[in-house]
């Protein structure tokens, strides 16, 4: 019956037309390059050299292939750092990359911005393929980059769309992002793809969105926005999103929304059949999935060609002999009690800015740099970011708030767990230079106990002055926004916290940072706790 109605139609010349499109899409890869963890050297099924294995058996299984990204690939590993200031002569490794898989356009993320403007825009000119942002204005309202690709695929006209989360101005130094404003991702949605609809005569129209999912009861200049994105703007066919690092397969109206994780570990696919009708394509099925590299996915030969000189160069800087640690580094403890690990940090900070305090979050769970030789790649896993180190200026009453503020990530001392679930680590600060005591039978807010400065009670009105990363002093963990802090830094560091703390142990042939030993929780969390409860 159906082999008679197709005959049927091919008489009459009205056969619809068929087309299957993938579209592929990579986000936040931030430098990953191998399948190994940098600073353990372990073996990750992640990077560049599994995902553009993965690449390319994709597309040899359907041609019609798009490949998109969705930002934050210019910086997060070392090689970042290393071609950005150390081999500036080599090419931006994960461009270089791209352009062999030939990519289409990529969406300008957060972390793009933090070697600078210029460093971005160096990346920008090497990319054979548009950096995209429908909501990043330049000086005069002129669009920092083009908001939109046109591509042909098998026939079908297709449009790309960038899209940035708003946030940035508060994710980087100010100075990377000066003259540039970002709009709502909605409402540059809003504008945008009606046009691209109607006067680009686009048949698809894909996001690529720097931005996580959030929620459909968010707010307009929110963080996370790609679920309103695919909610309030009519005309998308796909959203592939990023930023949260996050596994996402999901869907909203009928529009695919997916995230490929971070770092390489997943490659996220839309898969698309449109059928031709009156000289219109129209999406008749679209389906997403998430494809992860495995043991099995080999290491892409060219990736790994492309980047020898790169990773060789990063390999010798890494491996520079450094101080020779008279103590064990074990984070592990960081969060219940005062550690060698931390005392450095606050002493490195306090020695930049001549503070009386000193601020900092605990290096997670994972770190540990025994006593002995060490090289200048384990102290570079202390402090992977590129954020500096500010000093303010601020009174007793906030440096309470400031101590309560990170108080809140503990759990009641008498519940199973030790800490909020939603608290990330990096998130926990302790204080260096005051003594002081949280008390976790209490509830947040009225855990801070014994709040002294050289022996004698912290008054609401004393003035100290306090070192912190330019993190926080953006508003990072919500700490700024808690002590009511809205002023200027009297001094700002010139170059990272990771330099101050790599100058420091390369200058040191011996180095025994010593606790403070002036901070502690109420009950004592007591180690073997720790072991079993810590995230
Ligand atoms: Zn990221």
């Amino acid at each position: 019956m159906r082999h008679w109605l197709g005959i049927l139609l091919i008489t009459l010349g009205l056969q619809a037309q068929e087309a299957r499109i993938q579209i592929l899409g990579t986000t936040d890869l931030h430098g990953h390059l191998l399948a190994q963890e940098t600073f353990t050297l372990q073996p990750a099924n992640q990077g560049w050299a599994k995902v553009a294995t993965l690449i390319r058996q994709q597309r040899a299984l359907n041609p019609n292939t798009l490949l998109v990204d969705c930002g934050d690939t210019l910086q997060g590993e070392p090689v970042n750092y290393v071609r950005n200031v150390l081999r500036p002569d080599l090419p931006e490794p994960s461009i270089a990359i791209m352009n062999a898989l030939g990519y289409a356009a990529m969406a300008v993320g957060n972390h793009d911005y933090d070697f600078g403007l210029e460093a971005l825009r160096d990346a920008e000119r090497q990319a054979r393929f548009p950096f995209l942002s429908a909501n990043t204005q330049g000086p005069k309202g002129k669009p920092a980059f083009p908001a939109y690709s046109i591509v042909m695929v098998a026939g079908v006209r297709v449009a790309l769309v960038g899209f940035t989360t708003p946030r940035v101005p508060v994710m980087t130094e100010p100075g990377n992002v000066a003259g540039l404003t970002f709009q709502d991702l909605v409402a540059a949605g809003r504008t945008l793809v009606p046009r691209l609809r109607e006067k680009e005569k686009a048949d698809l129209v894909i996001a690529l969105v720097h931005s996580g999912l959030g929620t459909l009861g968010g707010r307009e200049g929110d963080e996370n926005a790609a679920l309103r994105l695919a909610d309030q703007v009519p005309g998308l066919d796909a959203i592939f999103t990023g930023h949260t690092h996050q596994a996402l397969q999901t869907e909203h109206k009928g529009i695919p929304i997916l995230q490929a994780l971070s770092f390489g570990r997943a490659l996220a696919a839309v898969d698309l059949v449109l059928r031709q009708e009156k000289g219109h394509w129209r999406v008749v099925a679209s389906t997403g999935r998430l494809l992860r590299p495995e043991d099995a996915t080999a290491s892409d030969p060219e990736v790994l060609a492309l980047t020898l000189e790169l990773r060789a160069a990063t390999d010798r800087y890494l491996d520079t002999a450094a101080t020779n640690l008279q103590v064990d580094l074990d984070s592990r403890w960081s969060r219940m009690e005062d550690t060698p690990v931390m005392a450095l940090l606050h002493q490195v900070q306090r020695q930049a800015t001549s503070a009386q305090l000193s601020a900092a979050a605990c290096p997670g769970t994972k770190l540990y740099i025994p006593k002995g030789p060490t090289s200048v790649r384990q102290f570079y896993a202390l402090a992977p970011y590129e954020s500096r180190v500010a000093r303010i200026r601020l009174t007793g009453a906030q440096l309470k708030l400031y101590l309560e503020h990170a108080a809140r990530h503990y759990a009641y001392s008498w519940e199973p767990e030790l800490y909020q679930r939603e608290s990330p680590f990096y998130d926990f600060d302790t204080v260096e230079g005051v003594g002081y005591a949280l008390d976790l039978g209490q509830p947040a807010g009225s855990r801070v106990r014994n709040l002294s400065y050289q022996g004698r009670p912290v008054t609401p009105e004393q003035s100290f002055t306090l070192a912190l990363s330019t993190y926080r002093l953006r508003g990072g963990g919500g700490y700024m926004a808690a002590i009511g802090f809205s002023g200027e830094a009297e001094q700002v560091t010139r170059v990272s916290q990771r330099n101050l703390l790599l100058e420091q142990v390369l200058s040191r042939p011996t180095l025994n940072p010593v606790p403070a030993g002036t901070w502690r929780t109420i009950p004592y969390l007591d180690r073997e706790r720790v072991m079993t409860l810590a995230k």
